[in-house]
């Protein structure tokens, strides 16, 4: 199988001059030159086409800037997905607000509008809308509410890198669109993130936010100087991205297009293939216009349901030699939920039992953990040949269903 991740030609040279360059950090000395997060945002915003981008160490330091930089604060509702990664809800426990976590919609596994609406309430400051897997979310319907209900909209499109709803890339549609750089996901420099936006005068929060209440100069200062400016506007914290992990991703950036069409041409014949034997390929909000494929999540066919996620998944496994998963499990659910495990979320009573969780389980997101497996992108990046490897598995699996539900 592909190995991922995959250096970019030119992935090594713009390392080294980066190494020789003696300029490691955005902190460095100014020496005349752009910096590569410099160079990496321009490009970055070119391409998503938006105004500005900021770029962090994570896509979880990149979400919790954005939540602070939209405004949201202490004992603030912020409304997420159910199934998603732990950043989700992490990153609104880090900024002192309460995540509350909505059912998703069960054929785009992302946001189910409906459900979004009536959990809004005086206290929602925001919603994080996740394309889950790169399936785009139902953009129309989500920017429409928090538009309507006045609070801001922030796309995490850390598993979306290039997918484009209504010709335009996801990122833009909200108040700020967050990246990961993570070295699972479709465009990385092993860490990093990145915070996009239309609003200059939120872009220049989120630089504060991620450079210890720094941001850059109006000018260009003295050569040998310090590049970046103590306004002391706003208290930051240090999550900027490092000079080699910008200039790497500078150059993966040039490959994303080209790698993200070869797994569409073969998950699309996945699609056909695993489609003809019963399985439901995970959907795309209509007005998706470019699918990407972060995972390839497919819902068992009913032959399968009683054996359940788990048992199919480790029989696929063991036929792909592969690894396939089940999806995440509800976030609440989730053995890595647990902010009792933090002191510093121990604020008062009525926080602790906010942050607990839906009083219920959410029936959608239940049943997708119990229902659907998952399949990393780097097993997309190959051949037909091997996308009919892949069907054959669970072609095969599908056969011994009877023997999977009696085990
Ligand atoms: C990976 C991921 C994040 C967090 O990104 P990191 O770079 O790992 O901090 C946030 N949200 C989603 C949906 C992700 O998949």
């Amino acid at each position: 199988w592909p190995r991922w991740p995959r250096p970019a030609a030119g992935a090594g040279p713009a390392l080294n001059e980066v190494l020789e360059s003696g300029r490691w950090s955005i902190a460095s000395p100014y020496d005349g030159r752009p910096t590569y997060e410099q160079r990496f945002a321009a490009r970055f915003t070119r391409y998503v086409g938006v105004r500005r981008c900021v770029a962090t160490a994570s896509g979880t330091a990149a979400l919790m800037a954005a939540l602070e930089a939209c405004g949201v604060g202490a004992g603030d509702e912020v409304i997420v997905p159910a199934l998603s990664w732990i950043a989700s809800a992490s990153t609104v426990l880090g900024v002192n607000a309460v995540p509350v976590f909505v059912d998703v919609d069960p054929g785009t596994l992302c946001l189910d509008s409906a459900a979004v609406e009536a959990a809004i309430t005086e206290r929602t400051k925001a919603i994080v809308v996740v394309h889950l897997y790169a399936a785009v979310a139902d953009l129309d319907a989500l920017s429409g509410l928090a538009a309507r209900h006045g609070v801001a909209l922030i796309e995490d499109c850390a598993q979306a890198h290039g997918a484009r709803f209504r010709g335009r890339h996801v990122g833009g549609f909200g108040s700020a669109g967050t990246f990961s750089m993570h070295h699972t996901k479709l465009l990385t420099s092993g860490e990093g993130g990145a915070v996009v936006t239309d609003d200059d005068a939120l872009a220049r929060r989120v630089e504060h936010l991620r450079a210890d209440g720094r941001c850059s100069p109006p000018a260009p200062p003295p050569i040998g100087t310090a590049e970046l400016v103590e306004t002391g506007e706003l208290m930051g914290s240090n999550r900027c991205l490092s000079e080699f992990q910008s200039a790497l991703l500078t150059v993966q950036l040039g490959e994303l297009d080209r790698w993200n069409a070869v797994r569409r041409r073969n998950a699309f014949l996945l699609d056909k293939l695993l489609g003809g034997l019963g399985y439901t390929p995970q959907s795309t909000a209509p007005g998706t216009t470019e699918r990407v494929y972060f995972t390839y999540a497919v819902g068992l066919p009913a032959q399968l349901t009683a054996a359940g996620a788990p048992v199919v998944a480790e029989a696929v496994t063991a036929e792909l030699r592969y690894p396939v998963r089940p999806v995440y499990p509800p976030l609440y659910a989730s053995r890595l939920y647990d902010p009792a495990s933090r002191r510093r979320f121990s604020i008062s009573a009525e926080h602790t039992a906010r942050v607990s969780g839906p009083g219920q389980p959410l029936p959608v997101a239940e049943a997708a953990a119990r229902r659907t497996l998952a399949l990393h992108h780097a097993a997309l990046l190959g051949d037909e040949e091997d996308v009919h490897d892949i069907a054959a598995a669970f072609e095969k699996v599908l056969r011994h269903a009877a023997e999977l539900t009696a085990q």
